[in-house]
């Protein structure tokens, strides 16, 4: 385990205040129920949910094929395709993009595969000013701070924090707090932002082999608003984002916007095929560990994942730890089965922040086995000594212990001694388990010994 903050020490810091983890944990709640209520609405939801999984086992059968099909594609359809193997090789190739055109201002549109690569720290670096034009995103971005949530990055805000931002940012009138109002500060900013860019970049959610298209979903028609209005449209995604077929995509976008949040549909479905007169398309292909995890029997159908945040809406754990608890791009229970794939050493802690009760895999649009996949991590992550020293030698005494039936009653025993004459030898500010729980009250006995003796009493 490195010497980073943990998953425990940031959700720590995250419950220092009750209030805010009520409400966050009320607010995505309420995003599950509605997901809830969109499903029931569809009387074939799980065969939707059934087909979506098949069709994407079936692309990652072949991505290979299917990714050179889109490549032919898109390339005849005008558009400039450029293949990245990892986040470095992506930031340069956009970079390189800015620098053929001299640009030094962009609008950026929602992309987790940006956010995964750190782009606009990268860009930044090179003198490069990207304004994020989805909402939430700006709202962080104002803040210095990553999105907690793959669709609502500024869900842990709170709107007087909102006010406050944009007040110091954008000029808005002190301890404004009405959520219309500062909408609509930011959609004034906005505008002047996507008149004089003469680039927009944005993600992708779905890219189609057959036709060489690709559609971003939001619900603002902020990437609209940019990629029309640039001389330059630069789209980035990940290599899983293929579907064969534009027949596919009913399919998909039905179950997105439902687990999402609740919506049938999302607002924009924008269709980028081509080129229009004039304007340059270009489209990066990031693979950043992907293919790696294709090779991986027991992690590989994580990417069919189609982020729509319903396994982090319905997670007890990142309700109550926010999702900046997880420090990576993608927090939640699908972060983490993600991240490890990436640094094992780095992400450790993250399988073990979950309660394992399946919740997420209930939910998940594609079927991924999401729960089922935190605990095989869990099993990777020890076997090849990546959790602290602490747990190792506790968990090969316990399987000591558990596989003798003699030593497991007498360590009960023993404990059961301890735990009444001295309970601050285990309920001390040393041993984080007691940090959030107070100390059970002590048995007189094992349960062993209690069903023996009380068996006998109703013979
Ligand atoms: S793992 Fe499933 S539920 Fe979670 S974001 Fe991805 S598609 Fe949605």
């Amino acid at each position: 385990m490195s010497s980073h903050k943990t998953h425990a020490d940031l959700a720590e810091q995250f419950n220092k205040a009750p209030e805010r983890v009520a409400w966050h944990d009320d607010t995505l709640w309420f995003v599950r129920q509605k997901r809830d209520n969109a499903a029931r609405g569809v009387e074939d939801w799980e065969i939707l949910r059934e087909t979506a999984s098949k069709i994407k086992e079936n692309v990652l059968s072949r991505l290979d094929d299917y990714l050179m099909e889109f490549e032919a594609r898109a390339l005849e359809n005008g558009i400039q395709v450029h293949w990245a193997k990892d986040a470095a090789e992506h930031n340069a190739i956009v970079y390189s993009i800015f620098q053929k055109h001299g640009v030094e201002r962009a609008v950026k549109s929602k992309s987790m595969l940006t956010e995964e690569c750190h782009l606009n720290d990268y860009l930044q670096q090179q003198g490069v000013e990207i304004i994020d034009s989805d909402l939430g995103e700006r709202i962080v971005q104002l803040a210095e701070e990553p999105p907690s949530h793959i669709v609502l990055p500024a869900i842990h805000k709170k709107k007087e924090e909102v006010g406050e931002l944009f007040h110091r940012h954008l000029g808005s009138a002190k301890g404004e707090k009405d959520a219309k109002v500062l909408t609509e500060t930011a959609r004034q900013h906005l505008r002047e932002v996507f008149l004089s860019r003469k680039i927009a970049l944005t993600g992708v959610n779905f890219a189609i082999a057959e036709t060489g298209e690709f559609v971003v979903c939001t619900n603002e028609g902020n990437a609209d608003m940019g990629a029309h209005l640039a001389d330059v449209h630069i789209a980035c995604m990940g290599i899983e984002k293929i579907i064969p077929k534009r027949e596919h995509l009913g399919v998909f976008l039905r179950l997105l916007a439902r687990s999402a949040t609740g919506q049938p549909i999302t607002t924009y479905s924008s269709h980028f095929k081509k080129p229009r007169k004039g304007q340059e398309m270009h489209l990066v292909l990031v693979d950043n560990g992907r293919s790696s995890r294709l090779g991986e029997e027991s992690f590989r159908n994580s990417l069919k994942c189609i982020r729509c945040g319903a396994c982090m809406n319905t997670c007890p754990v990142y309700r109550r730890s926010g999702g900046h608890s997880y420090h990576t791009a993608i927090a939640g229970p699908i972060g983490s089965i993600l991240a490890p794939n990436m640094d094992r050493k780095q992400f450790a802690d993250l399988p073990f922040a979950s309660t394992l009760c399946g919740s997420c895999t209930h939910v998940c649009p594609v079927k991924i086995n999401i729960h089922e996949q935190l605990y095989q991590w869990r099993q990777v992550l020890v076997q090849e000594g990546h959790v602290d020293k602490g747990k190792q030698l506790s968990m090969q005494a316990m399987k000591v212990v558990l596989s003798s039936p003699a030593l497991f009653k007498l360590s009960g025993k023993a404990g059961r001694k301890v735990m009444s004459l001295a309970p601050f030898a285990l309920n001390h500010r040393l041993n984080p388990w007691y940090k959030q729980r107070e100390m059970p009250k002590v048995p007189t006995s094992s349960f062993e010994e209690w069903y023996r003796k009380n068996r006998k009493k109703d013979e």
